[in-house]
């Protein structure tokens, strides 16, 4: 494992001991950045507090690393979807076949829009909507397919783009995540007709606060979202509103901030990715265990997901060693009481496989500011819970 933390043994004392699972220390490095950039913006001539010079070179340098056509800052992931839906023209009427198993929004962000969320059930690998179930679930009705990549494994886009080129089905990408990773070498967001990537904070490029962006290959869907994110103007001359739009607009001391820590994302992404080997290296093939498959192509490790068949046991045997944990989504979205009116009176073949993996998921700790004893004290406070479990 390549280390990139320079934190010792003290540093691990400052978390009492504990290994957490969110870092407590995320911005330490950047805090006199931050203040500064906090004390010149905030007191600066201009006076510019949102969509200004720093939102616009956030923005162009997001596009030049991805080879994007455009990329459109906005308040959060979850507006992020809604803007693409809405700017792909999905509303009443419409259906959009999403996971079972992931975040609120997937089937939020369709209902806002009008549009009803069709559930699919998950590949029991990558824990990410499976095609062959998507194609299932779509109807006349469908307009698009919206798969996302959950966990460490990028849904199987290809089969995605041409499940929605035989269909004739629109295709967003819920790239939330996975900023940073590819696969075929297509960058995780530029799959479909639009994507998008979350800055909360315990995303992989999070910062100290709510934003987000949209990613597209097409100028005129990005064109489309400028307008939507500001009230539906054209960000020439204000007071003209060409569509009914949202305020989700980004902050000048956010994009300031996020210009100053890009060009650190690689290697903090590297950081999670050897981490995220450790991890597989040494718990692969432990029995009542599964790890994320190994590899690294379309790899996202924004979190570490174990399935175990003993998930609480094992929840609580780390606790007691000082490991946080996380159960992501302990019920399937179709399962949630916001969402069970959507499936009433439509049968279908349920979703088996999201629901396994609701009750046996637990995510490790895989942040960039872990130190190698702790991955290493994690590690083993797994295997020894399955082997003691197991004699
Ligand atoms: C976090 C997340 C979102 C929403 O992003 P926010 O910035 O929190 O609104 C959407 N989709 C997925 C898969 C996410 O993990």
């Amino acid at each position: 494992m390549t280390t990139l933390s320079d934190r010792g043994a003290d540093d691990a004392l400052a978390t009492g001991g504990r290994v957490p699972f969110f870092p407590p220390d995320l911005f330490h490095e950047d805090r006199d950045t931050l203040l500064r950039l906090l004390y010149e913006i905030g007191t600066g001539a201009d006076q510019k507090f949102i969509l200004g010079d720093h939102t616009r070179r956030l923005e162009d340098a997001l596009r030049e690393r991805l080879g994007a056509a455009d990329v459109v800052a906005c308040s959060s992931g979850t507006s992020a979807l809604h803007l693409i839906l809405t700017a792909l023209g999905i509303g009443p009427g419409d259906e959009v076949v999403v996971p079972a198993l992931g975040c609120a929004p997937l089937a939020a962000a369709v209902l806002h829009t009008g549009a009803v969320p069709v559930f699919g059930d998950v590949d029991p690998r990558t824990l990410t909507l499976d095609p062959a179930d998507a194609e299932t679930r779509v109807t006349p009705r469908t307009k698009a397919l919206m798969p996302a990549h959950m966990f460490s494994v990028m849904a199987d886009m290809p089969r995605f783009v041409t499940l929605a080129a035989a269909a004739g089905l629109l295709l967003v990408e819920d790239s939330a995540v996975a900023q940073g990773a590819e696969l075929d070498g297509v960058p995780a967001g530029l799959w479909g007709d639009a994507g998008l990537y979350s800055f909360v904070q315990v995303k992989s490029f999070g910062m100290p606060g709510e934003g987000g962006a949209v990613v597209t290959r097409d100028e005129d869907t990005g064109r489309r979202i400028r307008m939507l994110r500001n009230h539906g103007q054209d960000g020439v001359r204000r007071g003209l509103h060409h569509v009914v739009g949202v305020n989700s607009r980004f902050d000048e001391i956010q994009a300031a901030f996020q210009l100053h820590r890009l060009p650190g994302l690689t290697a903090r992404l590297e950081r999670r990715a050897a981490i995220a080997a450790h991890y597989t290296e040494h718990l692969a093939g432990l029995p009542g265990l599964d790890t994320p498959p190994p590899g690294t192509e379309g790899r996202c490790h924004y979190v570490y997901t174990l399935l175990a068949d003993d998930r609480d046991a094992l929840r609580d045997h780390l606790s007691a060693e000082g490991v946080d944990t996380h159960v992501y989504y302990p019920k399937t979205l179709p399962d949630q009481a916001a969402f069970a009116p959507v499936t009433a009176g439509r049968p279908g073949p349920g979703w088996p496989r999201a629901r396994d993996a609701a009750r046996r998921q637990l995510s490790l700790p895989v942040h960039h500011r872990l130190t190698d004893a702790q991955v290493e004290h994690v590690t083993d406070a797994v295997r020894a819970h399955v082997l003691r479990t197991r004699r």
